[in-house]
């Protein structure tokens, strides 16, 4: 591998921690193998660094497939004791520098364009592209994937005004709560159901808040007149719109008779021309 004629794969691997030993082709994958050489590593949990040695372990990983073919790193990696006494870690495998994520079954490069054609597509739709390219996978495996990298994400600052408002998972079953940054208009968190207990965990710490949009319903409310009494809760548009032609109907349907008789051209009146009261504002 090298010569000036030939493609040398190195380069498209992390050299400083990860040998070339052979690669061969297969009918339907390429087959690179590899092992570390790597002499130190950060521990994936406290970032320590560590060139305590702990043991070796074989890896099979999938990286980007080429030519229509998959490609299947078998890498001979080790794995390294943390020192940090501090640390709940005791040995983890290495990451190459986030080439492969700790336990990971296919390389970083790899989880990015599954993750991208995920989030424009679908779960199930990118798996069936996946296979066809070469990356073997299925769509609950691309779901854990784009929760794990969610998971990872830090958590977006939350501002000093804030909104809240119910949602459903499934309509009649599974509700949720979610908060918006009123400033950005992105959203924070999203809480289990809606009466209030996960938005109480979630106000007690973010004390900085000062302007809470909700609705008009009451379990919200007195949960953050409770957290944040000092905080000034403001009924948001949308829920005073709603309320606002709710109200102007049921007045509507107050005043309105039950049935109303529309004349015919001649002036009689039948019952095939009666207009129910409920059917009024449909037109
Ligand atoms: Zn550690």
């Amino acid at each position: 591998m090298g010569s000036e004629s030939s493609l040398c794969l190195d380069k498209f691997y992390p050299e400083k921690d990860l040998k070339i030993v052979d690669a061969r082709e297969e009918k339907d994958k390429i087959i690179v193998q590899m092992r570390s050489v790597s002499g130190s590593s950060r521990c994936p949990k406290c970032g320590c660094a560590t060139d305590k040695y702990h043991g070796m372990y074989r890896r099979r990983v999938q990286d980007l497939p080429i030519l229509r073919k998959g490609v299947q790193l078998e890498i001979s990696a080790h794995e390294y004791e943390c020192i940090n006494d501090d640390c709940e870690v005791t040995s983890f495998a290495e990451t190459f520098n986030g080439f492969v994520d700790t336990y990971s079954r296919m390389t970083e490069r790899c989880a990015d364009l599954v993750c991208t054609l995920a989030l424009e597509t679908s779960c199930e739709g990118c798996a069936r592209i996946c296979n066809t390219l070469g990356i073997k996978t299925s769509g609950d495996t691309v779901i854990r994937l784009l929760l794990k990298r969610y998971d990872s994400l830090p958590a977006p600052e939350a501002g000093d005004v804030i909104g809240v408002d119910d949602f459903a998972y499934r309509k009649r079953h599974t509700y949720g709560t979610i908060i918006v940054d009123e400033r950005t208009h992105g959203p924070i968190a999203l809480l289990d159901g809606r009466d209030g207990d996960t938005l109480r965990g979630w106000l007690r710490h973010h004390k900085n808040v000062k302007v809470v949009t909700r609705d008009r319903a009451s379990a919200y409310a007195k949960v953050i007149e409770e957290e944040l009494p000092d905080a000034m809760q403001v009924a948001d548009r949308f829920h005073l719109h709603q309320n606002l032609l709710e109200a102007i109907k049921k007045a509507l349907n107050q005043e309105l008779p039950a049935t109303i008789d529309i004349p015919h051209a001649d002036g009689s009146t039948g019952p095939e021309r009666k207009c129910k009261k409920n059917r009024i504002h449909c037109g």
